[in-house]
């Protein structure tokens, strides 16, 4: 069982004019037994976090606790994780049970035998224990590539884009497979991927970094709800949310964000008023306007595309793009001028600047009303 904290995590690669902070000053609590996903693009610095909690690459700044005990020092044998990659770096002329076996007859335990037999059953790899990598399919050597981490009751399970090498089909059976496992053996997962569906999926926890920092650590619901900057709105959804230049005008209650083809009222709450904006709506969150009058986006379908039981429509408004998504037949063809809507809870207001989330503020309570 594990905790995991991150106090301050910094890794620079290169000196000089050529440095680059790989990870900027990560700080991060996994608690016990947390299916944690550190999401973002490729280059953000997600592998040399993982790497750095694994031992494989030591930090230039920053702590790392396992269960409170310091180990930013500690060799990777000391800190009892276990790390799986990308790449299975299986051992090609040895069997899968052999493979499996590995971690335990380096470290010359006795019951070898036993405990890769209840691992190759946990991962339903009984029937291939004799055969060698090359006789399995991608989905069996990352199986097997698991059973070797899993043999050694590791504190922690620290994982490097896993499913990255497997086709679609395996992909998504293997995510369900993973999330099982986690439940059942109830050990923290550390879990790097770049794939926002992976995330959404099996994570308890999301941390989407961007550019070495973390952008936000939340819930999959919290990450998509309430992104807290633009990198993270549109980073998670897809197709991604719309988001608008605009000025809020008004007066306190009144507050629309005004632009071009754009003009929606915010509702209360919003200490916004003069500011420069960026309105986002989320594509199922955006309805065909009916009506003379209402909150809206104004602009011109430019494709509409068919997903089976849902349409997809991009239209673009001024001089940006938003996409509504809906049951099938939306009703709507290219070269159509619409007007779509969204309720203003469903609203999310950017800082144009500065990218970050402009937060509502509680409405104020009205005083009683005598009678
Ligand atoms: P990710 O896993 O999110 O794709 P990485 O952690 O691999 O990102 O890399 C983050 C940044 O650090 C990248 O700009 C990468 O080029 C750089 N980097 C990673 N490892 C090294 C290294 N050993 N030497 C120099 N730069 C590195
Ligand atoms: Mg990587």
């Amino acid at each position: 069982m594990s905790r995991i904290q991150i106090e301050g995590l910094t890794r620079r690669f290169g000196s000089g004019n050529h440095a680059v902070n790989a990870v900027d000053g990560i700080s991060l609590d996994v608690a016990d037994g947390e299916f944690l996903v550190l999401l973002g693009p490729s280059g953000c610095g997600k592998s040399t976090l993982l790497r750095m909690i694994a031992g494989l690459t030591p930090p230039t700044g920053g702590r790392i606790l396992l269960d409170g005990r310091d180990i930013t020092a500690a060799e990777p044998r000391e800190r009892n994780l276990a790390m799986v990659f990308q790449s299975y770096a299986l051992y090609p002329h040895l069997t899968v049970a052999k493979n499996i076996g590995f971690p335990l007859r380096t470290r010359r335990r006795k019951d070898v035998d036993a405990k890769v037999t209840e691992v190759a059953k946990a991962l339903g790899l009984e029937q291939l224990l004799d055969r060698r990598p090359r006789a399995l399919s991608g989905g069996q050597r990352q199986r097997v590539a698991l059973g070797r981490a899993l043999v050694r009751d590791p504190g922690a399970f620290l994982l490097d884009e896993p499913l990255s090498n497997l086709d679609a089909t395996l992909r998504t059976a293997t995510r369900a497979e993973l999330t099982d496992l986690h439940r059942r053996l109830r050990s923290t997962f550390v879990y790097v991927t770049h794939d926002q569906i992976e995330a959404m999926t099996m994570a308890t926890r999301i941390a989407v970094l961007n550019g070495g920092r973390l952008e936000q650590v939340g819930t999959p619901e919290e990450v998509y709800d309430a992104p807290a900057s633009t990198f993270v709105a549109g980073f998670i959804g897809s197709p991604a949310i719309g988001l608008l230049p605009a000025e809020v005008r008004g007066a306190d209650g009144e507050l629309r964000a005004v632009g071009d083809g754009v003009d929606m009222p915010l509702g209360p709450g919003h200490d916004a008023s003069g500011r420069e904006v960026l309105v986002g709506a989320r594509p199922e969150h955006l309805r065909i306007g009916t009506g003379a009058v209402g909150p809206e986006w104004r602009g011109t379908v430019r494709l509409v595309e068919n997903l089976g039981g849902e349409e997809v429509a991009h239209v673009t408004v001024g001089g940006g793009r938003v996409a509504l998504r809906g049951p099938r037949p939306l009703g709507l063809a290219v070269g159509d001028a619409v007007r779509l809507t969204c309720d203003p809870d469903r609203i999310h207001l950017f800082c144009a600047t500065s990218g970050r989330r402009l937060v509502r503020t509680p409405e104020p309570r009205r005083a009683a009303v005598a009678v």
